[in-house]
């Protein structure tokens, strides 16, 4: 929040009151010395140390630095998962589709693709009847598809199938990045050369309101 306290109390409060976070304690075990969170909601006076389940009364002893104890905040596990597997890019890109959808907008998130003896053909991260267009895509918070070549070129390949697959007319790459790769972008082009599906790259400015487009 830039050095603005008054700001960054308003944003704990909002976040907490949407439960996004919630406050807590930080405590360590005065018998097995394991320290961990406690949520204000599962505390009194008395806490219960999560790995040996001895009953304490909290006290001085259970945590370090100041003389009382500090308000320690914990990011809600679904949340958190959400945005560890790039959840967020893909309701931006959800938003951005429906937006810029001039048809009804339509959307599945992430779905798998099985054989009938269940072997994985593939992941997407969302389809979508985008303008009229079935769409499939991927997003991701870096603006590349994977940290090497090879395994690039894998997904690639995969969107190629699913693409062809399914009939779908669109692929849409999204990343909250301010670019996608150039490499990236060369190598998705090269492979749907001639395919009568599109790709479309979409970088943060599209996903936070700009209605342009990389490509
Ligand atoms: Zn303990």
């Amino acid at each position: 929040m830039g050095g603005d306290e008054n700001a960054a109390v308003m944003l704990l409060d909002k976040l907490i009151a949407a439960k996004v976070i919630c406050r807590g304690f930080v405590l360590g075990c005065a018998v097995c010395k394991h320290g961990a969170w406690y949520s204000l909601a599962d505390l009194t006076d008395e806490f219960r140390c999560a790995r040996c389940g001895r009953k304490q009364t909290i006290s001085r002893q259970h945590w370090r630095e100041p003389a009382a104890p500090q308000i320690f905040y914990k990011l809600d596990e679904i949340v958190y998962q959400f945005l560890k597997s790039d959840g967020d890019v893909v309701a931006l890109g959800l938003d951005y589709m429906a937006r810029n959808s001039k048809h009804p907008f339509n959307y599945s998130p992430e779905i798998e693709f099985r054989k009938s003896d269940s072997t994985l053909i593939g992941e997407i991260d969302f389809c979508a009847v985008y303008d009229g267009l079935l769409t499939i895509g991927e997003a991701k918070k870096k603006g590349e598809l994977a940290s090497s070549n090879g395994e690039a070129r894998k997904i690639i390949e995969k969107y190629a199938r699913l693409a062809n697959m399914l009939n779908a007319r669109r692929v849409l790459f999204c990343t909250t990045s301010q670019e996608w790769k150039s490499s990236t972008v060369e190598a998705v082009q090269r492979a749907f050369q001639g395919k009568p599906t599109v790709p479309t790259f979409v970088a943060t400015e599209d996903l936070l309101g700009k209605p342009s487009t990389q490509n």
